[in-house]
């Protein structure tokens, strides 16, 4: 963990976030600036800056069946949802603990911004 790290500091319990779902490896909250009807991150539990840092296969299978998990709860498997990791400065990463984005409950366009 590290203390100066918002989303460790929401796995902690230390900020106060609306938790949706978790399980072993990973935490699933509503994301405080919504971009969409359902928007909810998934990180893991441990502190890991981006997916270029990402070495366990098995945390980051975590975090894709907690997003499909939370997906589903969230009444979007018939709609369809979009799940993103922005990644480093040009993918648009501000928060520096690996998270999913889940997007749902509108259509999403492509070629994203
Ligand atoms: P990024 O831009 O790094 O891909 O996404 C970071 C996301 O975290 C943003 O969508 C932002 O709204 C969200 N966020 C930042 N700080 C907080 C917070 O304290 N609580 C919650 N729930 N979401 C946050
Ligand atoms: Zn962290």
């Amino acid at each position: 963990m590290s203390d100066a790290c918002i989303f460790c500091r929401i796995v902690s319990g230390t900020i106060p976030a609306a938790l949706v779902a978790s399980n072993a490896h990973a935490v699933a909250f509503r994301d405080v600036h919504p971009q969409a009807p359902s928007h909810l991150l998934v990180i893991p539990r441990r502190h890991v800056a981006s997916l270029s840092e990402a070495t366990d296969g098995g945390e980051l299978g975590a975090l894709l069946l907690l997003a499909a998990e939370v997906a589903r709860a969230e009444g979007l498997e018939s709609t369809g949802y979009r799940v993103v990791a922005n990644t480093g400065n040009d993918g648009g990463q501000t928060v520096h603990h690996l998270h999913l984005h889940v997007l749902g409950g509108r259509a999403m366009h492509w070629p994203p911004g």
